[in-house]
């Protein structure tokens, strides 16, 4: 099993664990046999334009969130590799600001959580509902971000269920499209395992005795990883990874019952299709 997690908040983001350390993650990827992995906490914004509260740390936050990995880096050096990084968004006009991000840091992931609306208000994911052209823009969002050369990792990218009740036309079309990019600029995709976390465990503390009818109950509220997504994906050649989108430890404890879970959900036929990486 992947043995590297690209994807950990901290609790400067104001939604993950306020009683977790940026040591106490890093402690539990050893007690768990990680060796490599990158905080990559939600980037601020230099110019506020996510009105929404306990979303991210303030700008001035970076410099104590980046010596405090860095530090982290050094002291456990022998035992795991430590990245510094962001999990961003891009918008139109704010490629500077990304960039300046990106220097001050190992990696960027991509995690395009909203869009712009025609009035340029922000469109989120698993709050308000998209029409097809919103849709086809979180696909160019994606694209025009790739090619700024600056991404390592495109996570979630089927985050866009979050909004969407069915796999119809629209999303088998943006899915081609996020694929074909991905493909061409060779960018990793992310199996994300935070919706999982969040449905079945954070909810059902008894997950595993449940009987199988309550498991499928529970499975098919998971709105990413998405199967059909996959299947799409793993007829194009991309990078595959999973992520953890840690904002817990239990999420690191249950890692192994992550993975497991997504893989159920995506299907063995297609995992089995998919180019799972080694390391980034
Ligand atoms: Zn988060
Ligand atoms: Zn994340």
């Amino acid at each position: 099993m992947q043995k590297f997690n690209y994807h950990t908040h901290t609790y400067r983001c104001g939604h993950a664990d306020f009683n977790q350390s940026d040591e106490d993650y890093v402690v539990e990827y050893i007690k768990m046999g990680f060796k490599d992995i990158a905080f990559t906490d939600h980037a601020p914004e230099k110019v506020r334009i996510d009105k929404r509260t306990n979303m991210r740390m303030d700008y001035h936050e970076r410099e104590d969130y980046l010596n405090s990995i860095k530090y982290l880096k050094e002291k456990y050096r022998d035992a795991i590799n430590i990245k510094t990084g962001y999990e961003v968004e891009y918008l139109p006009n704010e490629e500077d600001n990304l960039k300046e991000l990106k220097n001050e840091t190992d990696i960027l992931i991509l995690g395009q959580h909203f869009i712009y609306d025609d009035n340029k208000n922000l469109k989120i994911f698993g709050r308000n509902e998209f029409t097809n052209d919103e849709l086809i823009r979180y696909a160019n969002y994606i694209d025009t971000a790739i090619k700024l050369g600056i991404i390592s990792i495109l996570a979630h990218p089927d985050i866009f269920m979050l909004s969407m009740n069915e796999f119809s036309e629209i999303e088998e079309k943006i899915t081609h499209m996020i694929c074909s990019t991905a493909e061409k600029y060779n960018i990793p995709f992310e199996i994300n395992l935070g919706n999982i976390y969040a449905r079945v465990y954070l909810r059902n503390m008894n997950y595993d005795n449940l009987s199988d009818e309550e498991k499928e109950a529970i499975l098919s509220r998971v709105r990413y990883p998405n199967r059909r997504f996959w299947q799409i994906a793993s007829n194009y050649n991309i990078k595959v990874l999973y992520g953890i989108d840690a904002h817990y430890k239990g999420q690191i404890l249950a890692y192994d019952k992550l993975v497991n879970i997504a893989n159920e959900i995506i299907g063995k036929d297609t995992i089995d299709k998919l180019n799972f990486i080694d390391k980034l």
